[in-house]
């Protein structure tokens, strides 16, 4: 039996009951697939939310990169805090991430991983950036190598 990759569209065997034809090609779909799923949402919440929302990042929110020692692959946290409980419905909205809650400072925070959700909330939030720190964080995030080579297929999807 052949298979087409439904990433890449290369024709490959079935060895091992595969989808995709390389780890990398499954990768890559997920990360484009959960950057489109994203920005669905963020859109529908409207631009009045995005700044809103950009806001509240600016002040209290953050981006991480993280390196797996084992890997040596990167992984990304996206992270915003709040004293108020809507941001349980945020988690509930975008069906992902978790939720930190600190009693002792009554505050909330939501947290999530996957570059392809960064980077759609990252795209949505850029124009409303104030504060040239929290520029430079977002573009050091989308010059990551893998982040660029996302950002490129997008371009010529
Ligand atoms: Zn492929």
């Amino acid at each position: 039996m052949k298979y087409k990759c439904p990433f890449c569209f290369e024709i490959f065997g079935d060895r091992h009951k595969r989808i995709y034809c390389s780890r990398k090609c499954q990768q890559y779909d997920k990360t484009i697939k959960d950057y489109y799923y994203t920005l669905k949402l963020l859109n529908k919440l409207g631009k009045d939310f995005i700044i809103w929302f950009t806001g509240f990042w600016e002040g209290e929110g953050s981006l991480c990169q993280e390196v797996n020692s084992k890997t040596r692959n990167y992984h990304f946290t996206f992270g915003i805090v709040q004293k108020d409980k809507i941001i349980c419905k945020w988690k509930k909205y975008f069906k992902f991430g978790k939720i930190n809650s600190y009693l002792k400072n009554d505050v909330y925070q939501w947290l999530f991983g996957g570059t392809g959700k960064i980077l759609a909330f990252t795209e949505a939030m850029n124009p409303y950036i104030k504060i040239r720190k929290r520029k430079i964080q977002i573009q050091k995030f989308q010059k990551h190598s893998y982040v660029k080579e996302i950002i490129k297929i997008l371009k010529e999807k």
